[in-house]
């Protein structure tokens, strides 16, 4: 059997994001962007192996995107699609893993679109469209949420009345599982451990940022909850604030929900914290220009990081290794550098020669001698989506 194809598809409001991956490949064939999708600005960008093409479609709707770059995902795959993998933010309850897409399954992401109002409807689109273009294709759908359902109910639940959960899911699910356990299989394979006999922390940080643990393969508790606004500081989200900011801000400044919303997932964060920018690169360059905001932005994200994932710690028997992943944590030496700091209790020490040299796509062991093992393992979300597909194409 030839190396099979996978087109993975990552839906959002306005945008999709493509890649073909085939499976004897290491690097992508063909990936690309569909942005402002719905407007007359609408375009589409793909890089089909060295060669970057764009193309402005105006007005193209999430189909007439997708229409457009069939024709280019054939033409890479060599005129044999196998699969189409689709990333899904919220499965709820309902899915402990990826799954096959039929009618059942869509009706479930639909069920569990009041969990993510944002991401679920806009999954769907590109699920709907995909189906309608491509009918003779297994398609399969991979949530963010499904790696953190092995969590037992002690990390799960709020301390909330009981019917909140049996009757309305309040429960923390948690998210980017995709990548929490695409780099824990990676750092068992880049040190040669079992992967059902091996215990790690995780630190996903880009634009969103979660910890997570994970024993034997399994997500044991993480840092995000009914949305992905626990936790971590992030580019502009909040993360963790006294669940009493709502009715303060609302007592003190006359503040409507959707104000306390915005304020918290748009503005806050890095973002916020800063006064200047929700970007890493930017606060970076800023705080050793001495900027005060950028500075403290730094800091807390920092140190709000390593408490995080000394709480996590609470469940693993044993550490195999802390793993930092995501823009921030593939690239950014000194978020790892001061986030250890915090961790001294745990003894780790980084070898700062091995640290420096772990940016752009490098990944590796970087702690000195004496210190439980650190990692830098870049995170391949659209490889794991794919594996899941392939996956369910075998059974
Ligand atoms: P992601 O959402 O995974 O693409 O990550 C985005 C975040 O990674 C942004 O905050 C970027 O500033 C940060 N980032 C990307 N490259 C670097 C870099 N070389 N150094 C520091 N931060 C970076």
């Amino acid at each position: 059997m030839s190396a099979r194809n996978i087109l993975v598809i990552n839906c959002g409001s306005s945008s999709i994001k493509f890649a073909l991956v085939n499976e004897a490949q290491a690097t992508f064939p063909l990936q690309g962007l569909a942005e402002r999708v719905g407007t007359p600005e609408a375009v589409l960008h793909w890089q089909l192996g060295d060669t970057k093409q764009s193309l402005n479609i105006p007005g193209a709707d999430h189909r007439a995107a997708l229409e457009r770059l069939l024709p280019v995902a054939q033409e890479a795959a060599g005129g044999k699609l196998d699969g189409i993998g689709h990333r899904v933010v919220h499965g709820g309850e309902h899915f402990t893993g990826s799954t096959l897409i039929d009618e059942a399954v869509l009706k479930a992401i639909r069920d569990s679109a009041q969990l993510a109002p944002l991401h679920n409807p806009a999954n769907l689109v590109g699920i709907d469209a995909a189906m309608a273009l491509f009918p003779g294709l297994p398609q399969v759908s991979v949530f963010d949420t499904a790696f953190h359902q092995t969590m037992p109910e002690h990390a799960f639940r709020y301390a909330v009345p009981e019917f909140l959960y049996k009757e309305h899911s309040v429960r923390r699910y948690g998210f980017h599982g995709t990548s929490h356990n695409f780099v824990s299989k990676r750092a068992a394979e880049m040190t040669e451990l079992p992967v059902d006999d091996s215990c790690w922390l995780t630190a996903h940080l880009g634009n969103g940022c979660s910890t997570c643990a994970i024993v034997n393969g399994e997500s044991r508790d993480t840092s995000m909850g009914l949305t992905p606004l626990e936790g971590l500081v992030m580019g502009t989200r909040s993360g963790d604030v006294d669940p009493n900011l709502h009715s303060y801000l609302n007592r003190t400044l006359g503040w409507s929900l959707e104000q306390i919303d915005r304020m918290l997932n748009h503005d806050s964060g890095l973002k916020g914290l800063s006064g200047l920018s929700n970007d890493l690169r930017t606060l970076q360059e800023a705080r050793v220009a001495g900027h005060a905001g950028a500075t403290l932005a730094f800091e807390v994200f920092c140190y709000r990081l390593a408490k995080s994932l000394a709480s996590m710690a609470c469940a693993l028997p044993k550490l195999d290794g802390l793993i930092f992943t995501g823009g921030i944590g593939e690239n950014s030496m000194a978020v790892r550098t001061r986030t250890l700091e915090h961790l001294k209790l745990f003894n780790f020490k980084l070898d700062e020669e091995a640290n420096a040299r772990c940016t752009r796509g490098v990944g590796g062991e970087i702690q000195a001698a004496g210190s439980p093992r650190v990692l830098v393992v870049p995170t391949n979300e659209e490889r794991q989506i794919a594996l899941d597909t392939l996956a369910l194409l075998d059974a």
